[in-house]
C-alpha cells in the first residue's frame, strides 16, 4: 500500500501536476470516443452527436484545431461555389486526374468517394456556419480550393474549428483537453474504448461502442520519421510545431492494424539568422522565377515547380545533402517588392502580395553573416559564398540568362513567362530546404473507414479519418487537387461517424 502511494506521487511528480496527488481512476461510458481533436476528431464528433450518439473528444493539446486551425483551403468539386463561378471541371475528371498521379497506388474505392461527395462536405460545412469561396491556387491548379472566410476575429482553419466547437458543444459533445489518449482497449478482438490521462494525472478510462482515431499523423516526431519514412527527420522538419507524434497511428498498430504508405507532405522554405519566419526571403524561396542551383551548382529543375509546393519539396529533396540555392538578382528583389509575388504561400502570403520589408530584411539577414543567405557582385563571388564550384555555376548561369533571352529553356523547358535573366545589379542566394506541412500515409482502412487488421479484416469498433489515414497518395502530395488533405480530414471525420452509427444500429 505504501509502495503504491509512493508510485502514485512518482508519477504525479512526472507529469509535473502539483495537485494529482489524489489522482484516481476515471470511468466513462459514451457511443464514440473521439482521439484528437482538429478537424477530422470535430467533424466526427458533430456529425456523431448529430445523429444522436454520445460523444467524448480526446484533445492532447490545451487547445483544440492541430494543423487543421492553420490550414486554409478545401478541395471540392462541382459545389456551390464553382456553380457560381460556372466552373466545368467535372467529379469524374478530377477523379481520374487524382487517381493517374498516384499511379493507382492508392486506395482507389475510397478517392472515388471522397470526389464524389467533396461538394457535400463543404455543403455540410456550410451548414456548420462556415462560408467558402472557391479559388485557383496557382496558374498550375483548377479552381477547386475552397477558402474559408473569416469571421469575427478569426481566419482560415481556425474559422471551421470554432465553429465545428460550438456545435459540438450545443449538442452536448463532451470536451477534454490536455487530455492525451494512451492506449485502445482492445477485448476478444473488438475495441471497447480508450485509455488517456488528465492533465490532473487522473487515469480517463472510456468505455465506448466505438472509437474513432484522428489524432493528425506523426509528423512532429523525428524517431516516427526515421522508423516510418525514407526520410532523415532531423533534416526534414515540420512547418510548425503541433505535438503530432503519431499516437493514433501506433495505437491501433499496437493491437495488429495493418498501414501503408507513410510518407511525408513536403515543400520548400528557409529559416536562418536574420531571416523572418514567413517573410520575404522564405516568400522568395516559393517564386516561379528564380534559377535554382544544388550544391554542385548545377541546375537541376524547371524552377516554376514552386507553384506545386510538394513536386517542388521533391526535387529539393533529392539533391545532394536534401537543399538547393534559389538565386535571385535585384530586379526580382524590386518585382517581388513593388508588383507582388507570382506564387503566394497558401492564403498566408497571398499571390500578389508586395513584399515592401523585403531590402530591409535583406540588410538584416546578410548584416547577421548567417550560412543561409548570401549575395555578391558576380555570380563567381556568390559562387564562393554559397561553397559552389565557380566553373559550373557560372556555366548554369550563363545558360539560364542564354535560355531567358532567346524564350526558351533548352534543358528544363521552364515556360518563358518565369523565365527572366538573372542579371541587374546584385545576386542573391537563399538556401532551400525541405519541411513539411505534415505527414501523410498510416492505417490502412475499407470504404466505410473502419481500421484493417489481419487478411484486411475490419477491427471491429475502430475508425480512422484524416492524417492517420493510408492509401491515399501514393508517393506525392496532390496539389492538382489543392486543398486534399483538409477536405479529407473533415469529410473522413464525419465519414467514420456516420459509418460508426450505423454500425451501432445494427449490432444492436
Ligand atoms: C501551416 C499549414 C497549412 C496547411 N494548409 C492546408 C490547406 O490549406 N489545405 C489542405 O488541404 N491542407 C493544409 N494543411 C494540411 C492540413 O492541415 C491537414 O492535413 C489536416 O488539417 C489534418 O487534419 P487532422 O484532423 O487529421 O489533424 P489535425 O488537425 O492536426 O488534428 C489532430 C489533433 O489530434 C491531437 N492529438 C494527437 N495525438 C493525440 C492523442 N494521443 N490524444 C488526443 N489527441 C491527440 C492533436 O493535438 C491535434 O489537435 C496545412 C498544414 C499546415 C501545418
Amino acid at each position: 500500500m505504501k509502495g503504491n502511494f509512493k508510485l502514485t506521487l512518482l508519477s504525479c511528480a512526472m507529469a509535473m501536476a502539483s495537485h494529482c496527488a489524489f489522482a484516481k481512476t476515471i470511468n466513462l461510458n459514451t457511443d464514440i470516443a473521439v482521439i484528437g481533436g482538429g478537424s477530422t476528431g470535430m467533424s466526427a464528433a458533430v456529425a456523431g452527436a448529430e445523429k444522436g450518439a454520445k460523444v467524448i473528444v480526446l484533445e492532447k493539446n490545451v487547445y483544440l484545431g492541430g494543423s487543421s486551425a492553420f490550414a486554409e483551403g478545401l478541395f471540392a468539386v462541382e459545389s456551390e461555389s464553382q456553380r457560381q463561378q460556372s466552373y466545368g471541371l467535372s467529379k469524374d475528371e478530377a477523379f481520374k486526374h487524382i487517381v493517374e498521379f498516384s499511379h493507382y497506388k492508392t486506395n482507389i474505392p475510397l478517392i472515388r468517394d471522397f470526389v464524389n461527395h467533396s461538394a457535400d462536405n463543404i455543403d455540410w460545412l456550410h451548414q456548420q456556419g462556415i462560408e467558402f469561396k472557391a479559388i485557383q491556387i496557382s496558374p498550375t491548379e483548377p479552381l477547386v480550393w475552397h477558402e474559408i472566410e473569416k469571421k469575427d476575429h478569426l481566419i482560415h482553419g481556425a474559422v471551421l474549428i470554432g465553429a465545428l466547437q460550438e456545435k459540438a458543444k450545443e449538442m452536448g459533445v463532451e470536451i477534454m483537453t490536455r487530455t492525451p489518449a494512451s492506449s485502445l482497449i482492445y477485448e476478444s478482438g473488438k475495441v471497447t474504448g480508450v485509455k488517456a490521462k488528465d492533465h490532473k494525472g487522473n487515469d480517463i478510462v472510456i468505455h465506448a461502442k466505438a472509437v474513432i482515431i484522428g489524432t493528425g499523423g506523426f509528423g512532429n516526431s523525428v524517431e516516427k520519421i526515421n522508423e516510418w519514412t525514407e526520410f532523415d527527420g532531423t533534416k526534414f522538419k515540420p512547418t510548425l510545431p503541433l505535438n503530432k507524434t503519431g499516437d493514433g497511428i501506433e495505437m491501433a498498430r499496437n493491437i495488429g492494424a495493418d498501414h501503408e504508405g507513410e510518407n511525408l507532405m513536403l515543400h520548400p522554405g528557409t529559416e536562418g539568422k536574420g531571416i523572418i519566419p514567413l517573410g520575404a526571403l522564405y516568400t522568395m524561396t516559393w517564386q516561379p522565377n528564380n534559377m535554382w542551383v544544388n550544391n554542385h551548382g548545377e541546375r537541376f529543375v524547371d524552377e516554376a515547380i514552386a507553384f506545386s509546393f510538394a513536386q517542388a519539396g521533391n526535387a529539393i529533396a533529392r539533391q545532394r545533402d536534401n537543399y538547393a540555392w534559389a538565386i535571385f538578382d535585384d530586379y526580382a528583389v524590386d518585382y517581388a517588392a513593388t508588383t507582388g509575388v507570382d506564387n503566394g504561400v497558401g492564403v498566408m502570403v497571398p499571390v500578389t502580395t508586395k513584399l515592401s520589408n523585403i531590402r530591409q530584411e535583406i540588410k538584416q539577414a546578410l548584416a547577421a553573416k548567417g550560412n543561409n543567405f548570401k549575395s555578391a557582385d558576380s555570380i563567381k563571388g556568390l559562387a564562393k559564398e554559397i561553397g559552389v564550384s565557380a566553373k559550373t555555376l557560372q556555366l548554369s548561369y550563363d545558360n539560364y540568362n542564354k535560355y531567358a533571352g532567346q524564350h526558351y529553356d533548352e534543358e528544363f523547358v521552364k515556360e518563358h513567362r518565369w523565365l527572366r535573366p538573372i542579371d541587374h545589379g546584385k545576386l542573391y542566394a537563399v538556401k532551400l530546404l525541405p519541411y513539411h506541412f505534415t505527414s501523410i500515409g498510416g492505417l490502412k482502412v475499407n470504404r466505410e473507414l473502419q481500421v484493417l487488421g489481419a487478411n484486411e479484416q475490419p477491427i471491429p469498433g475502430l475508425y480512422v479519418g484524416g492524417n492517420d489515414v493510408g492509401g491515399l497518395y501514393s508517393d506525392t502530395y496532390t496539389l492538382w487537387a489543392s486543398g486534399h488533405a483538409f477536405a479529407w480530414a473533415t469529410y473522413s471525420g464525419r465519414k467514420a461517424a456516420l459509418s460508426a452509427v450505423d454500425h451501432m444500429k445494427h449490432s444492436k
